[in-house]
């Protein structure tokens, strides 16, 4: 059976990732997304298992030690990490993973398994990028700010994406995300 397609989606915060992602998967219901491991703390509406899962500083590193994760990375103070043996197990079933990780994950997931097909989120400024985490609200000003230092950095990245989508304006976005997942659609 050939293996499934690893997509890797990356953006700064406030792109519109998260809701991006939401959309693709209710059209691509045979998509299977990559829970990461995380040391930050959850967020309202989040859920364990299906967003993150949860785990201790102390935990990560001993996941660290044992060898778990295909890639971690911290981000903005926190650790984050894909589990190996989950996205193996995934795509030797065939199926397609998307895994929802930074810049810096990206590049480790990508010198591992050169197959994969790296897709970048964007606003089409910072200013843009700062209104929309402003209005979520989810952070104090300082974890904003971090994230919008963060942000920065991440969009000099763009490049080595081999997608660039804008997400200037919702419905055309996740149009242009799915049109992009489908073409490596294997049957
Ligand atoms: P948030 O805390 O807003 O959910 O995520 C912060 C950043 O961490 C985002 O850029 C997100 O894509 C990234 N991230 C989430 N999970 C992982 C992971 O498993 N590995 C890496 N390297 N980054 C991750």
């Amino acid at each position: 059976m050939p293996r499934g397609n690893l997509f890797i989606l990356s953006g700064p915060a406030g792109a519109g990732k998260g809701t991006l992602r939401k959309i693709l998967f209710r059209e691509m219901p045979g998509l299977v997304f990559s829970v990461s491991c995380t040391t930050r703390e959850r967020r309202a509406g989040e859920t364990e298992g299906l967003d993150y899962y949860y785990i201790s500083r102390g935990e990560f590193e001993k996941m660290i030690e044992r060898d778990e994760f295909l890639e971690w990375a911290e981000v903005h103070g926190n650790c984050y990490g894909t589990r190996k043996k989950d996205v193996e197990r995934v795509l030797d079933e065939g199926r397609d993973v998307l895994l929802e990780i930074d810049v810096q994950g990206c590049r480790l997931v990508k010198a591992r398994m050169p197959g994969a097909i790296r897709i970048f989120i964007t606003a089409s400024s910072l200013d843009e990028l700062e209104n929309r985490l402003e209005e979520r609200g989810t952070e104090s000003r300082a974890q904003l700010d971090v994230r919008l230092r963060n942000a920065a950095m991440e969009m000099r990245h763009a490049r080595e994406y081999d997608h660039i989508i804008v997400n200037d304006a919702l419905p055309r976005a996740s149009e242009e995300l799915i049109e992009t997942v489908k073409r490596y659609k294997k049957t």
